[in-house]
């Protein structure tokens, strides 16, 4: 019955198939030689099946364990050096039909504030996240067919990239819309976004079906098979995730990475990136109501299993996470976090005032931007606004055959330095300018190409003199 190369949901996730994985990691947790073995083939950088994966997020070897961690952090560095990506989210509606029951647009909620901007307010939201020194955009919408049609979010799309306010630009649209047709993913491609992302909530169709108990979203082959409609429409830049918290975490484990697997085996792309969520409080929802919650150390556990498994994704955690956490998260796998985020509608441009509030989630971390920004420098990273793959044709099997074999490095560091330099040009504080600069200095010197580097150089005095948006 699992089949990773079929289109049926119920076959490339096979129930069976994950029920068997967990009992084989529960059978070989303490297998040293196994252990052993499964971590030798993790240090050849190439990835591994949903199934090693679990042994190792079930390890109950204290040494094991510290050997895994060590290596997430050493596959982390190999791939994505010392850089964090930066983005964020814009609600744009929380207009709702469905009935998702952890979620508070739930169609049913009467008492939260029901928004959708106009193209005036996305625009004055868009100023507002230029202003902060955003380039890159995650866009959210519920899913209502009557007030956010497909229509309403390609003129959204055509609106925000529209906008040039001062020095600023968003260059980069990612969509986090329900799922759609594939002539609905291909009207996206068309409109220029980046990644299409789309969470799972959980792959555990029992418990998916009693979680959205209603409307479109209620159907799981409709829902899981997403990815592959929109590859189908030309998107070939995917986002995965899951909402941990729904289900039980091995299990959710496991199908994400039989999802990986699926997209390999069909499209020939794994998923551009994975996000880790985990349930939070929000207006009409408690997180305690939900029995399947994760505690710290195994969600760090299970951004380690899965920066292993599958080096050469993006991982992203949100502002639903504290410093703290993301702080660690970000040692073992993250490799883009957002930044002054505001998960209402129109938060950017206008506070809501306390008895009119949209948001989908607490936010945990309410850094600003410039917070985050230099917090991440001070631990030595280096913050980057850098947009430039797909805005040179790098997406889907392009994209990947340079991240496997590494040599999409020459062109992170010196893309990151370039929009570093832009972010503390045009909107950072003098002590986050202060350290940037010295940063980007110490930086230069790690780009081994000579000829880059000077290139980079010539950019970065272009840039204070005014010019913006220089790629690799
Ligand atoms: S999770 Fe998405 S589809 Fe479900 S209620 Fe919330 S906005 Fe709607
Ligand atoms: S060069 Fe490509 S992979 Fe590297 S940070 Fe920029 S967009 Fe991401």
């Amino acid at each position: 019955m699992y089949d990773p190369k079929s289109l049926k949901a119920e076959e490339f996730i096979c129930h069976q198939e994950v029920l068997d994985t967990l009992e084989f990691a529960e059978k070989n947790k303490n297998n040293r030689k196994l252990i052993d073995k499964i971590l030798e083939k993790a240090r050849l950088r190439k990835g591994l099946s949903h199934r090693e994966a679990i042994v190792l997020l079930d390890c109950a070897l204290e040494d094991k364990n510290k050997e895994i961690f060590a290596l997430a952090e050493q596959i982390k560095k190999d791939y994505y050096g010392n850089r964090i990506v930066m983005f964020a989210p814009l609600y744009l509606s929380n207009y709702c039909v469905n009935g998702c029951v952890y979620c508070p647009y739930h169609a049913k909620n009467k008492h939260i504030a029901r928004k959708k901007l106009t193209q005036e307010e996305i625009a004055r939201e868009v100023i507002a996240l230029q202003d902060m020194g955003h380039k890159r955009l995650a866009l959210e919408a519920g899913e209502d067919p009557v007030n956010n049609p497909i229509e309403y979010i390609l003129e959204s799309i055509k609106t925000i990239y529209s906008i040039k306010h001062k020095n600023g630009a968003i260059r980069r649209v990612n969509v986090n819309i329900a799922a759609t047709t594939v002539e609905n993913y291909r009207k996206l491609k068309e409109a220029g976004i980046g990644t299409y992302i789309l969470f799972q909530e959980t792959y555990h169709k029992e418990s998916y079906e009693k979680l959205h108990p209603k409307g479109p979203k209620h159907n799981y082959a409709y829902h899981t098979e997403a990815m592959d409609r929109a590859m189908e429409g030309g998107i070939d830049d995917v986002g995965l995730g899951v909402l941990f918290g729904l289900e039980l975490y091995r299990y959710e484990f496991a199908a994400l990475l039989m999802h990986a697997e699926h997209l390999e085996a069909v499209h020939g792309v794994g998923p551009h990136t994975i996000s880790v969520p985990r349930i939070k409080h929000a207006d009409d929802i408690d997180p305690n109501v939900f029995d399947n919650g994760i505690d710290d150390d195994i969600f760090a556990k299970i951004i380690a299993c899965i920066r292993i498994s599958v080096p050469y994704t993006g991982m992203i955690i949100s502002t639903r996470e504290s410093k703290a956490c993301r702080e660690k998260a970000l040692h073992y796998g993250i490799s883009q976090i957002s930044g002054g985020s505001k998960t209402s509608v129109g938060g950017y441009a206008e506070e809501e005032p306390e008895d009119h509030k949209s948001e989908q989630f607490d936010v945990s971390d309410k850094r600003t931007l410039d917070e985050v920004v230099r917090w991440l420098m001070e631990q030595g990273y280096v913050p980057s606004f850098c947009t430039a793959c797909y805005r040179e044709g790098r997406t889907g099997d392009r994209f990947m055959a340079l991240c496997k074999n590494m040599q999409i490095h020459n062109c992170c560091l010196p893309n990151a330095l370039m929009t570093l330099k832009e972010y503390i040009q045009d909107y950072a504080s003098p002590e986050t300018k202060l350290l940037g600069e010295a940063l980007i200095a110490s930086e230069l010197d790690n780009i081994p190409n000579e000829k880059v580097r000077n290139i980079v150089k010539a950019n970065l005095e272009n840039i204070v003199k005014g010019q913006r948006d220089f790629r690799f």
